[in-house]
């Protein structure tokens, strides 16, 4: 008899709740004698979710160290490859004669899902044979506040704004404060200082160069078997999965993520503030902290990281609007984002407040040519690394969608797959809630509908595009404005119930009606020509 405990792929932290749990139950060294530890690298969530390349050599690799981790401390480790995960927990159970089996919650509702799937499905077809055994799961800790912590803050509340979330966790966690208890109060006098942060890019604006990781002996074997899988595509007719597959540098070890976050701090940190929404060609990470893919897969753990980030930040006189900055993404934006997720239930992915359909370009799925040059510029660097900081994410990408009325569930499929980070709880919520205001407002209390002007403010794309940022209509026009004044205009019955759009709605009114209908006829080319991959310059 034997307990079994699965790995799944968002957890690799040895201080996870079900390893934690088996410890607890039998001793240190006696679960580490008794158990098995089953860590699956399935290949046929492909066939359903092409992922970048980069994210699948992020995933397994980081998988495979976990592995070697988790048997150098004493576990007994099974590591499967395999087309099916089913499959590959069926036979490990048999072989192993698993008597219980144990895992973590995993953040995304779908895999969850696929391991209930899996066993109830061998419990269907086993007849006589034993059936699976019984599957335990185990709270989460991989987040600060648990899934019952959130329920219970959001429970009766008519406004759920991330700003009244994130000022409870910095009392909850005691972050950045001044005095204990009832009467402290933020350090510096504010919560946030979100209006400090909104600097412009001078020109020949540089960011520190990114800690870069050689892939080793584990990750080369990884690039080698996306390499393999790649061409099984081909030859089954399959679209190639997306992305450039090297050069690879990202951390894939806990060792690996915790230089990162060193480096972030002793070269970024103090920097991170200003220009956290500046957008510069040929800087794809600026001060940002690229820390994201390592919380996400447990290879950092969100408190540590905060208090590491505090104690450095004070003791090196960071600056507070940029220490205030990066804690609040941590403690603030991505707690509540995960805890929105399971609060709002599984409808939430279906939602569609302004009823939008358009198909996706496709230039989307070949990451590039466009014709744009700020959504090129990020599209190309999306494709070398799998990653684009959060202002081209919401700006450029997210805000394209909104005003272009893309399909919300398509669009958000290919931030799942595209992106080094991504995951269905992540994206549901950014890009269906905070991109697309496809939840009504459930997020954001506006629509983040934004025109060319916005990222010619922000980023240097503007002065080489082929269009023009300052027209409106025409062949040379910023899609970017043709797209948002159609928005506002297709869409303003509905916007005109919320008071923060009423400014711009104003905006529009303005706009004599010859000229909407010439706005109108753009945008539409506009889409009508995004259906065909980059037309030849006006
Ligand atoms: Fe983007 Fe418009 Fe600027 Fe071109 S002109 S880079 S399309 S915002």
């Amino acid at each position: 008899m034997t307990p079994g405990l699965l790995v799944l792929p968002d957890q690799l932290s040895p201080g996870q709740s079900a390893l934690a749990a088996l410890e607890a139950r039998f001793g240190s060294a006696a679960a580490r004698r008794r158990c098995r530890v089953l860590l699956v690298e399935s290949s046929g969530v492909l066939r359903r979710l092409a992922l970048h390349r980069q994210r699948l050599v992020l995933l397994w690799s980081a998988q495979r160290h976990f592995a070697a981790e988790l048997s150098a401390a004493g576990w007994r480790i099974d590591y499967r490859t395999s087309e099916s995960f089913s499959e590959a927990l069926h036979r490990w159970c048999r072989e192993q004669e698993i008597s219980e089996l144990h895992a973590m919650e995993p953040a995304d509702r779908p895999v969850r899902l696929a391991v209930e799937q899996a066993l109830a499905r061998w419990a269907r077809e086993s007849g006589p044979q034993p059936g699976p055994p019984p599957l335990t799961w185990h709270p989460s800790n991989a987040f600060l506040w648990s899934r019952n912590d959130f329920a219970h803050w959001a429970a009766g509340r008519r406004q759920m704004r991330m700003e009244l979330f994130y000022r409870e966790g910095r009392r909850r966690f005691a972050v950045l404060l001044e005095g204990k208890g009832a009467a402290a109060t933020p350090l510096g006098g504010q919560w946030n200082f979100d209006h400090d942060n909104r600097r412009p890019p001078p020109r020949g604006l540089e960011g520190p160069p990114p800690l870069l990781f050689e892939p080793d002996t584990l990750t080369r074997a990884v690039i080698d078997r996306v390499r393999v899988l790649d061409a099984h595509r081909a030859a089954e007719g399959l679209a190639p999965l997306p992305g450039r597959l090297e050069p690879f540098g990202w951390a894939v070890t806990r060792g690996q993520a915790e230089q990162v976050l060193a480096h972030f701090i002793a070269t970024r940190l103090a920097g991170f503030g200003p220009y956290q929404d500046a957008m510069v060609s040929g800087q794809p990470t600026l001060w940002h902290s690229l820390l994201a893919p390592y919380l996400n897969l447990g290879l950092l753990e969100p408190l540590a990281v905060i208090r590491q980030l505090e104690e450095a930040g004070l003791r090196q006189g960071t600056p507070l609007a940029s220490l205030e900055g990066v804690i609040r993404q941590i403690l603030g934006w991505r707690e509540y984002t995960h805890g929105l997720y399971h609060w709002l239930g599984p409808d939430y992915p279906s939602r569609n407040h302004f009823g939008a359909c358009q198909p996706l370009p496709p230039w989307l799925d070949s990451l590039g040519q466009s014709g744009m040059a700020c959504m090129d510029a990020v599209l190309r660097e999306l494709q070398a690394s799998g990653y684009a900081h959060h202002i081209q994410r919401l700006m450029v990408l997210a805000n394209y969608g909104l005003i272009a009325g893309l399909d919300p569930q398509a669009f958000t499929l290919w931030f799942e797959r595209q992106f080094i980070d991504a995951h269905d709880w992540v994206m549901q919520t950014n890009v269906i809630g905070m991109g697309l205001f496809a939840d009504g407002g459930v997020l954001a209390s506006k629509p983040y509908a934004a025109s060319g002007s916005y990222i010619n403010r922000m980023s240097t794309y503007c002065k080489g595009c082929r269009y023009d940022v300052k027209q409106r209509h025409g062949p040379k026009a910023c899609p970017y404005n043709a797209l948002y004044w159609d928005f506002l205009d297709r869409n303003r019955n509905s916007l005109a119930a919320n008071p923060r759009m009423g400014l711009m709605l104003k905006q529009l009114e303005r706009i004599p009606a010859q000229e909407r209908a010439a706005i109108r006829a753009t945008a539409a080319g506009h889409r009508n020509g995004a259906a065909e991959t980059s037309a030849d310059p006006p």
